[in-house]
Order: structure tokens, then sequence, then C-alpha cells
């Protein structure tokens, strides 16, 4: 399997409650390497345009209101099969659903604020990096 970028948020309820570092941790004994990280605060446009596939749906204002409610960090992870191996690592959307051991069952609170994002295929991987981070802030 090749190595392949995705790429990764630590969400708003996540860092409000101090979780970057245990969430990196499971990313990291995952086998994922992160080679690009920043804090940021989302402006409301950026988190509009990130979610906008979901913009027909009932919960997006909802999604961009808790997306620029507080600061996330933003990632790119590289390691073999990065895509599927995160999305796995994530677990499933609703924490109530999610394997045990992934992120999401260990940290999430709900469907909505459920601690990451991590992107679903390699066009939108390659998508999401370019539209957070410039090459040169990835260190591999
Ligand atoms: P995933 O993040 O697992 O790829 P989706 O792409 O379906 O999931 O949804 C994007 C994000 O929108 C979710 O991670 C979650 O924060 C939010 N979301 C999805 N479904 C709901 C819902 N029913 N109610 C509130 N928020 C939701």
């Amino acid at each position: 399997m090749a190595i392949q970028r995705t790429f990764s948020i630590i969400k708003p309820d996540a860092t409000k409650r101090n979780l970057t570092g245990a969430i990196n941790a499971k990313i990291e004994a995952a086998g994922l390497r992160i080679v690009a990280q920043k804090r940021i605060r989302m402006t409301r446009e950026q988190a509009e345009i990130f979610y906008g596939v979901h913009r027909e749906r009932p919960f997006y204002g909802e999604l961009v209101a808790f997306m620029v409610s507080e600061p996330v960090v933003v990632q790119v992870l590289e390691g073999e099969d990065a895509i599927v191996k995160y999305r796995e690592v994530m677990g499933a959307t609703d924490p109530a659903e999610a394997a045990e051991g992934t992120i999401r069952k260990e940290f999430a609170l709900s469907k909505g604020e459920n601690a990451v994002h991590g992107s679903d295929a390699p066009e939108t991987a390659a998508e999401e990096i370019a539209y957070f981070f410039a090459g040169l802030e990835l260190v591999g």
C-alpha cells in the first residue's frame, strides 16, 4: 500500500477540553506521522467552504457555528494507507456507534461534537490539505 497523506482537524470540543495531546498520541500509536500541524481559529468563511458539501443538511448552521466556536488544530498525517487508516482510528461519526479504542469512542461528546475530522478520499485529502497549508509547511 502506498504512502498517503490525509487532512485532520482536532475540533473545538477536543481543543477546549485539552485533548490535543491525547488525540495525537492515538494518531502516532496507529503509525501515522504528523507532518504538519497548526492551531488556528477558523473563520466563518473557511468553515462554510470547508463543509460546503453539507450546505443543504439540517445541521449545517450548527456545524459551522461549532467549528468557529473555539480554536482547532489542523494537521497533515502521513503513512501507509493514511486516509482509510485514520478513518479507522477516528471511529464512526456518532460516538455511540464508534468501535472501542477509537478517538471518537473515547473522546467525542456527540454526533456533532465528535472530536476530529479526517478526509474521506484521496481527492478530498489533497483539496483539504491545500486549503489550509502551503507546500512549504509540510515537513515529511
Ligand atoms: P464524518 O466527519 O464522520 O466524515 P460527515 O461527513 O457525515 O461525517 O459529517 C461531517 C460532520 O458534520 C460530522 O463529523 C459532524 O461534526 C457533523 N454532523 C454529521 N451529522 C450530524 C448530525 N446528524 N447532527 C449534527 N452534526 C452532524
